[in-house]
């Protein structure tokens, strides 16, 4: 008899948990809050511009191709993306610009002749990168850090050999304060914890693993934008007879001796075989599992930042500007200190602007850009968000005029706010943190939770809060680790 599996949300790693068990021959059904798949990787159409509204930068593209060759697709039929020549453009305000090339030859001269730093230096700091992704990638990235075998593995030896060469015992800040002569390189390679939602003065070095994914690996644009990963994906899975019920917000997962049975919804039971959550670990607790025993000591640790964006439709072209944008803050220690330690948003943050109608020119009218205009933010716990988005508006508006000599104001035409309270109500992410629990001391991606539980059979988990990295090629990974345990 074909078994059936519950998912509960169809976030990207749910998403993707149907397709591996859909392939398996299960009987998949997805219960989704929202009226919409995609979770955090959805869109927003503001009049003629079109936003991509979460994530905005892509790695690791394999990882998507993957699912449609399980199922015996050409990824080519379904979803198209192209390499991205320069990365990112870096703007500060003494007038300094810097393109982020993806050739490593051509950004190493551009660092050289912006910043005057040796391109040794880059070399040897993106070799370390590569290494730490050799050593650690096949732990941390691809296998559950909760089997013991992990540990035991021929992998896990061969890292145990290099542990010195790990960064695990300086913070990221002070490994690239010993890479790098100029100040602005070291602000540079920091701001890559924030793609985890970490702070580079206490996160360990080993997280100096994340430029290699985009300067060794590449970074990608998806030829139709970043919410086209959920729409293939979303397509390939109903192609697999994967069926979709939305607007039905799970209220409970039921459990009968010990073993998950299935789901309540509007107090109807709906019943399965296995069950799949995945839902923010913590509010999942909270709620739907607020009869169950809790993991307190997960439940409680920090959480990743979060993100404060506008989408703005604007009414001119900047030829200067890119895909990716960085208009880095002046002190980048105070402004990391204002998120994590004070809970609050400094006055000069790191904007950073993504703007995909410069490789997709439909997503915004001719002559104009479509702006997703962001800045790392502590999550929420309760601050005055209508004052803090309010100034946080005006002091980024003031430095985009300054390093742009623009009045980008007056050139707004639609704008849509995303805050961290809004994150929380429409994806159900504990105090909408973008990663789960951050990552800010070394013991952090083992305090998080399994993909599986330890107290109730047929229960299972994927998504951004049970994988110890963050970002859609690791939600990816997780449901691709939790669908082996499931199956296996
Ligand atoms: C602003 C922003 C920028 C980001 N930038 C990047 C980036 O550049 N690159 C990158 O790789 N990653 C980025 N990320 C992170 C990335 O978006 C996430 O890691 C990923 O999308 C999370 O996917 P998920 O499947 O774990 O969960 P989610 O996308 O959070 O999906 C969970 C789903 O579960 C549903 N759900 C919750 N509770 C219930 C319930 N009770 N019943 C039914 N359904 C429920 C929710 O509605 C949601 O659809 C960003 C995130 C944000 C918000």
């Amino acid at each position: 008899m074909t078994k059936k599996v519950i998912i509960i949300g169809s976030g990207i790693a749910g998403i993707a948990a149907a397709i591996r068990l859909a392939v398996k021959g299960y009987s998949v059904e997805v219960f989704e809050a929202n009226d919409y798949p995609g979770g955090k990787l959805s869109e927003i159409q503001l009049g003629e511009y079109r936003f991509d509204a979460g994530p905005s930068l892509f790695t690791l593209p394999e990882q998507v191709d993957e699912l449609f060759r399980l199922a015996g697709k050409d990824p080519k039929d379904y979803f198209e993306y192209d390499k991205l020549e320069v990365n990112c453009h870096y703007f500060w305000e003494d007038g300094t610009r810097l393109k982020a090339y993806s050739d490593l030859n051509e950004f190493a001269e551009e660092v050289q002749t912006k910043l005057g730093e040796p391109s040794k230096n880059i070399r040897k700091s993106l070799r370390q990168s590569a290494f730490i992704y050799d050593r650690l990638a096949p732990l941390f990235m691809n296998r559950s850090l909760h089997r013991l075998n992990t540990w035991t593995s021929a992998q896990a030896m061969r890292s145990y050999l290099k542990m010195g060469k790990l960064g695990i015992f300086s913070t990221m800040n002070e490994a690239n304060e010993k890479q790098f002569e100029n100040p602005k390189l070291v602000q540079l390679f920091n701001r890559y914890a924030t793609y985890n939602g970490s702070n580079p003065y206490q996160t360990p070095a080993t997280l100096n693993i994340i430029p290699h994914l985009e300067f060794n690996i590449g970074a990608y644009f998806p030829k139709k934008g970043m919410h086209d990963i959920t729409l293939s994906l979303f397509k390939l899975s109903q192609d697999l007879g994967v069926s979709y019920h939305f607007k039905q917000k799970v209220e409970k997962i039921l459990v009968d001796k010990s073993k998950a049975v299935g789901v309540q919804i509007a107090g109807e039971n709906h019943y399965a075989d296995l069950v799949i959550n995945n839902m923010d670990m913590v509010n999942a607790y909270k709620t739907i599992l607020k009869d169950q025993k809790q993991p307190t000591l997960l439940l409680n640790q920090p959480k990743s930042s979060s993100a404060l964006i506008f989408y703005w439709g604007i009414k001119k072209n900047f030829p200067e500007l890119d895909l990716h944008n960085i208009f880095f803050s002046s002190n980048y220690k105070q402004e990391v200190d204002h998120i994590f330690q004070k809970g609050t948003i400094h006055y000069d943050p790191t904007v950073y602007v993504n703007i995909t109608s410069t490789h997709k020119q439909d997503d915004a009218p001719k002559g104009s850009m479509n702006w997703f205009t962001m800045i790392n933010v502590p999550n929420n716990q309760g601050q005055d968000w209508d004052k803090l988005i309010a100034e946080a508006r005006k002091n980024i508006i003031h430095k985009l005029n300054n390093i742009l000599q623009t009045d980008v104001e007056s050139l707004i035409e639609v704008e849509e706010i995303l805050d961290p309270r809004t994150i929380e109500s429409k994806t159900s992410s504990a105090q909408g943190a973008l990663y789960g629990n951050s990552s800010n001391n070394k013991f952090a991606a083992f305090l998080r939770h399994s993909n599986y539980s330890s107290s109730i059979n047929n229960l299972y988990f994927c998504g951004g809060s049970v994988h110890p990295g963050g970002g859609i090629p690791l939600c990816l990974l997780s449901a691709k680790i939790m669908s082996e345990m499931a199956v296996s």
